[in-house]
This record gives structure tokens, C-alpha cells and sequence, in this order.
């Protein structure tokens, strides 16, 4: 007899790591986790900058946190070492370089589908987030210049003049960080960083303040040229400008073609799920930044985790629910 898993969580990020170790936690046994990079965590290791500060309120949204895991204001190896020791504490089974195709009802178990094989699980959580392919711009980018435009600052070099595109936290973080290094500009289509939390605001204020980035503000972006291998900049408001390098931090997108190829509905931009986050197909979860439209946090997605946990559990073990 092939095994059947209690409990599969696809996506190996703070919500999934969540959903896996508060479950441990409530004596659900016999849990795996199927990541499909090489290591837990992808987002947090390929987006956040070496030892960025990493916010428990993120966006500015006041969280309190319901479940086990005690998570704190700290730095990416900070958070990543706590989700390190939290596989290694709870006997989590994790699976790495597996990358879930779609998830199949059968009966009363799934089959969960990789790259040449299957496995099977009685319920499901799905935890992909929405970095998997961050936002890109409408307009088309021409081919020459395409390495010169990116999602992340791996690629930046010092001295480079660079643009960051975006208004919200990741974009705010991308401008601070470059301060001392490059020549640093943001362009946002807003007025303000009011999306930032305040810790953010405050450090873009400042660096503006001090003449370190400059901002280009409540101006949109037609499209961009290639002007002798470096990238110019057409805005809609005001003249064209160019800089060496472009980096847009601007969200990620909904894993559409892995939701429908799961029959899992979408509405508005995110996966229909009801208040234990059970989407359309009973036994088939969703959790953290794919439960919301415009991203979460590790805070929502650790909380969801637990909430999923207790409502599989059929009550938590630990509170009065
Ligand atoms: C630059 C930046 C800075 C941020 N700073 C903060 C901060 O300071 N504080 C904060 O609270 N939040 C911060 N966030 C937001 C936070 O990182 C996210 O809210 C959080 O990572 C979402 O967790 P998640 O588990 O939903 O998804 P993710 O962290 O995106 O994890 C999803 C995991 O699923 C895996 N996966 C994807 N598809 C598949 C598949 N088909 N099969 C198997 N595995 C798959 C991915 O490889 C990944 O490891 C920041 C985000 C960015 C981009």
C-alpha cells in the first residue's frame, strides 16, 4: 500500500512551514512539506538583501500573533534560522526540488502530482505565495536592455544610476539600501509612501531629506527605450530620463494556471476560500500571500497556519476554541 499523508503542504515559506509545524504541534502526525527550490523559504532568500530588517508588522498591518511560533521584529538570517530550527524541532518531513503540478481529489485523499511522480494526502495546504513570478510591467521591454531590468538588487552594481519602481515597503527598502552606493531615484504613481509601514516612511523621509534619493512622484511610466545599451525611462508626465539600471518592486501575481489546473475557483484576484481558509474543494486548503490580493506577511501567513492547524485538529488543543 502506498502511504497516504495526513496532512501535504505545498510550498515551503513561512505560511506552509506554519500550517506544517502548528499541526505538529496539535498531534497531527505523518506531514510532508514539497518545495520546489533547493531550500525552504525562497522568497525571504532571493528578495530580501542580506540582513534586512525584517518588520513582524509589515505593510504597516497590526498583527497579533495567535499561534505557537514566536516570531519577532529581526534580520533575513535572523528569520531564517527560526524556521530552521522549527523543521528541526518538529519532525517535519520536508521535500525540496519538488515542484507540485496540481492537486487531484480522489475519493476521500489527493493525489498531489510533481514532475514525474505523486503523492497522495488526505488534505491539502497550499502555500506557493505570489513571488513565484513577481509583477512586470504592461509595456514590453526591449530585448537589448532586458538584463538591465530587474525585480531584485542582485544585479546592481555601485555607481549605477538606478530607478526603483514602486511605493509599498519591498520598494522603499530597495531606495534606502542603495543610499551611499548609487545614484538612487523611486518613481511612484502616488503622491506618498502611505503603503509603507512607518519604520519605512520615516527612512525614506529622511533619505530624501538628504538630497540620497530622489523622489519622482505621482508620475507614471509609458514604456522604456534601450539609449546605447542603458534604459530610458519614458514617463507619462514629465520628460524622459536615463538611468543604467530599472528595478520594479512591485508585487507578485496570483499562481492562476496552478489554481485552475487544481480546481481551485479564483475571485478577485485570489483563490475563493471560506473563514478556515477551505477553498471550493473540501480537504484543499489556502494560505499566506495567495490569500490576499495584493500580498501578506509572514505574521498573516504564520496565523493562518495556526488557524488551518486548530480547524483541521477540529479545535485547538491548546486555547477554548
Ligand atoms: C522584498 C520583500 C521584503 C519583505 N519584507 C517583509 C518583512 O519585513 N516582514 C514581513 O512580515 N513580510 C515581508 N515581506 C512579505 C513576506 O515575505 C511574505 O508575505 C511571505 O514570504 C509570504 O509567505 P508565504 O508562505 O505565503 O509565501 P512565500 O514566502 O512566497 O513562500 C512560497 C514557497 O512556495 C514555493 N513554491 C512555489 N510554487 C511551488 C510549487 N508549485 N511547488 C512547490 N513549492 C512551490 C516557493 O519556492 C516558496 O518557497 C517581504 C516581501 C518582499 C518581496
Amino acid at each position: 500500500m502506498e502511504k497516504i499523508y495526513n496532512l501535504a503542504i505545498v510550498g515551503a515559506g513561512p505560511a506552509g512551514l506554519a500550517a506544517a509545524v502548528e499541526s505538529y504541534l496539535q498531534d497531527i502526525d505523518d506531514i510532508v512539506v514539497l518545495e520546489k527550490n533547493v531550500n525552504h523559504n525562497s522568497t525571504i532568500r532571493k528578495y530580501y538583501k542580506d540582513n534586512k530588517r525584517v518588520d513582524l508588522e509589515w505593510k504597516g498591518q497590526k498583527v497579533e500573533l495567535n499561534g505557537r511560533i514566536v516570531f519577532v521584529d529581526g534580520t533575513k538570517e535572523s528569520t531564517l534560522d527560526l524556521f530552521d530550527e522549527l523543521i528541526e524541532n518538529h519532525n517535519i518531513e520536508l521535500k525540496i526540488q519538488v515542484e507540485v503540478t496540481s492537486i487531484e481529489k480522489e475519493d476521500d485523499y489527493f493525489n498531489i502530482h510533481m514532475a514525474g511522480s505523486t503523492i497522495m494526502a488526505k488534505r491539502v495546504v497550499v502555500t506557493i505565495g505570489r513571488m513565484g513570478k513577481p509583477n512586470k510591467p504592461s509595456y514590453k521591454i526591449p530585448p537589448s536592455i532586458r538584463k538591465k531590468v530587474n525585480y531584485t538588487l542582485d544585479e546592481c552594481q555601485d555607481g549605477e544610476k538606478v530607478l526603483i519602481v514602486g511605493g509599498g515597503d519591498s520598494a522603499v527598502e530597495y531606495a534606502v539600501d542603495l543610499v551611499g552606493r548609487n545614484e538612487v531615484a523611486i518613481c511612484y504613481r502616488r503622491e506618498t509612501f502611505r503603503r509603507a509601514n512607518p519604520l519605512n516612511q520615516r527612512n525614506i523621509a529622511n533619505a530624501i531629506a538628504h538630497n540620497e534619493v530622489r523622489p519622482i512622484l505621482g508620475v507614471n511610466i509609458d514604456g522604456l527605450e534601450d539609449d546605447n545599451g542603458r534604459v530610458k525611462v519614458l514617463f507619462t508626465e514629465i520628460e524622459p530620463e536615463t538611468f543604467d539600471r530599472v528595478i520594479y518592486a512591485i508585487g507578485g501575481t496570483t499562481p492562476s494556471a496552478f489554481l485552475a489546473s487544481s480546481g481551485i475557483e479564483e475571485e478577485d484576484g485570489k483563490p475563493k476560500y471560506d473563514e478556515h481558509y477551505e477553498t471550493n474543494i473540501k480537504g484543499l486548503f489556502v494560505a499566506g500571500d495567495i490569500t490576499q490580493e495584493s500580498g501578506g506577511s509572514i505574521a498573516l501567513g504564520l496565523n493562518q497556519g495556526y488557524e488551518i492547524a486548530c480547524y483541521i485538529k477540529g479545535g485547538c488543543k491548546n486555547c477554548k476554541d
